[in-house]
């Protein structure tokens, strides 16, 4: 029974190609939060799910 790895950033399965993510989108979220420990890009924040919009 293989192992099921789930992407650390939104919990859905992994993809081969993006290890241990399942897409590129999340490995770049990752990294990039990962810079931002000692990084911090100036401006407003940009891709951050905000609940403001009503579904
Ligand atoms: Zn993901």
């Amino acid at each position: 029974m293989p192992r099921t790895a789930l992407c650390p950033v939104c919990r859905a399965p992994t993809d081969p190609l993006f290890k241990p993510f399942c897409s590129r989108g999340c490995r770049d979220r990752d990294l990039l939060k990962w810079l931002g420990e000692d990084y911090r890009v100036p401006g407003p924040p940009a891709d951050v799910p905000d609940r403001k919009d009503d579904d």
